[in-house]
């Protein structure tokens, strides 16, 4: 085994130092001294990061340990991801926003596939709101290459395998070991995803806390191909489900034409990724409980072998933060289950607050992460908790007429008092609210609307007057 010691290095290409010299002089924009930064991941939180930090005159090198995804084969059709409003305010800020939008396909609805049923649409929001699908394999390749015309420098293959916390220096390699490298910064960020590297080392810190909650449900990609012409199989400005109670089966578009679906399925249990074991098991299952889809997926029970199936977790912690030295952001500081459609959203809004406060702190480094931390933390925690209530809903509560009902009556009221009920979804994925007053609005919604459904004929009277009157009652009163 080579054992190779290095001097630390205060980390600064020679190509690269030109360009950070017309960099810092041309387009600094947040009063704050340059600053040498790591970036541990490459993800999409990295990377925008990063073009933020380039864009505030700072020098940014991106750690990653995967290689670089812009040389990797793939069909392009990795998860996607629905972009929001939070997500769109930080890339509009970045003044990337109209480059990533090319990339999406706008849904304005959900699509509703109840087994004998005609499809069921349920508009997101208002005219002209919408989530974006996007994938998140083709959207990563394209921070990339925005980060580095914005002056980044990427060190793929470059694991870090340990931080020394005060110093902001990283250790790159296999282990303490093999062949390793150190390079010092002014700060570190965490950017290194769920089950991160550098959490990891400000775990072995007293006081720090740290939570990991695995759901029972796991999850399977399988894809729906265009047509012979390109176009899409199914209506492509929808996001669809295939709720079934304890599970449930969605597709979100390409701009290819085909659909990237996804299986969430308990793991174990009479109805679960154990039972399907077979190609013959696979296909009774999904002929039985998507009839209308299983003629159109790809490789059906091929497919469904070879994919993996993979688990969702939600990651709690505290601090995030050390001293003005290291931050935590993105899926290292909050991973949560993927049902608001939120996780990268949450991320890109962290950086939107770290922009603000580097604004508003200029070179004070030590309250900038301060109070990034305490201010974003209960926001963190309120996203993980809609998440997860919202996994509750898609599953179970998508099928059940009385819950139908219910969303038709706070349509109807929203349509009718627009200023006096936003919904849940509504206030979480089109608006700026903190994820914690989403919380709490909700919460006061919801228990309006189990008084409203205990109103005799309830399923009759819906539309009624007198309905919406209690709801202006209630709301008074609460
Ligand atoms: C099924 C599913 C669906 C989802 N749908 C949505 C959605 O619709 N909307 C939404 O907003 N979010 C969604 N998410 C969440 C979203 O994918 C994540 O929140 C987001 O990708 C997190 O980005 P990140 O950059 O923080 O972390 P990651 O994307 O995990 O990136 C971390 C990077 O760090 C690198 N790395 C890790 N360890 C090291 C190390 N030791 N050294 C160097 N590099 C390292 C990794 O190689 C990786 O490149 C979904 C997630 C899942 C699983």
């Amino acid at each position: 085994m080579r054992i190779k010691i290095r001097n630390t290095l205060r980390f600064q290409s020679s190509e690269t130092a030109h360009f950070y010299y017309l960099w810092d002089h041309t387009g600094f924009r947040m009063g704050q001294t340059s600053k040498n930064i790591a970036i541990v991941g490459s993800g999409l939180v990295g990377t925008l990061l990063a073009i933020y930090l380039r864009q505030a005159g700072h020098r940014v090198t991106v750690f990653d340990r995967r290689p670089d995804i812009r040389t990797i084969e793939f069909s392009g059709r990795s998860i996607n991801l629905a972009m929001s409003d939070r997500g769109w305010k930080a890339l509009d800020g970045a003044g990337i926003g109209p480059e990533i939008r090319k990339m999406g396909i706008p849904l304005k609805q959900r699509a509703m596939h109840v087994n004998g049923k005609p499809v069921y649409y349920q508009k997101y929001g208002k005219d002209g709101e919408a989530i974006w699908s996007i994938s998140r394999g083709i959207l990563n390749r394209k921070m990339i290459d925005l980060a580095e015309q914005a002056g980044t420098v990427f060190k793929f293959n470059e694991k870090v395998w340990d931080v020394d916390l005060p110093t902001a220096t990283l250790y790159t390699g296999e282990t303490e070991k093999g062949v390793w490298e150190s390079y010092a910064f002014d700060h570190v960020f965490g950017c290194d995803g769920a089950f991160s590297r550098v959490r990891h080392k400000m775990q072995r810190r007293s006081r720090f806390n740290y939570s990991q909650d695995f759901i029972e449900v796991g999850y399977k990609e399988l894809t729906i191909p265009p047509n012979p012409d390109g176009t899409h199989k199914i209506d492509k400005n929808s996001f669809h489900i295939w709720p079934r109670g304890s599970f449930m089966f969605i597709a979100m578009p390409n701009l290819d034409g085909s659909f990237t679906c996804t299986l969430f399925l308990p793991f174990e249990g009479p109805v679960s990724f154990e039972q399907l074991q077979s190609r013959s098991d696979i296909r009774t299952f999904f002929t039985e409980n998507f009839p209308d889809v299983t003629p159109v997926i790809d490789n059906l029970s091929e497919d469904f072998l070879i994919n993996p199936t993979s688990a969702l977790v939600t990651i709690k912690c505290f601090p995030w933060t050390y001293w003005d030295k290291v931050a935590l952001v993105g899926d290292a500081a909050h991973a949560v289950v993927p049902f608001f459609g939120q996780g990268m959203n949450a991320g890109f809004e962290d950086i939107s607050q770290l922009m603000a406060l580097m604004e508003q702190y200029g070179d004070d480094w030590e309250r900038i992460f301060s109070t990034y931390q305490e201010e974003r933390k209960p926001n963190a925690d309120a996203i993980a908790e809609l998440s997860y209530r919202n996994f509750v809903e898609m599953s179970t509560r998508t099928a059940d007429p009385e819950f139908l009902l219910q969303k038709k009556i706070e349509n109807h009221f929203a349509t009718r008092f627009p200023d006096k009920w936003i919904p849940a979804y509504s206030r979480v994925t089109f608006s700026e609210q903190s994820y914690s007053e989403a919380l709490s609005i909700g919460d006061r919604q919801e228990a309006i609307m189990k008084e409203i459904m205990k109103m005799p004929q309830i399923q009759t009277r819906w539309d009624q007057p007198e309905v919406s009157q209690r709801i202006l009652e209630l709301l008074e009163d609460s």
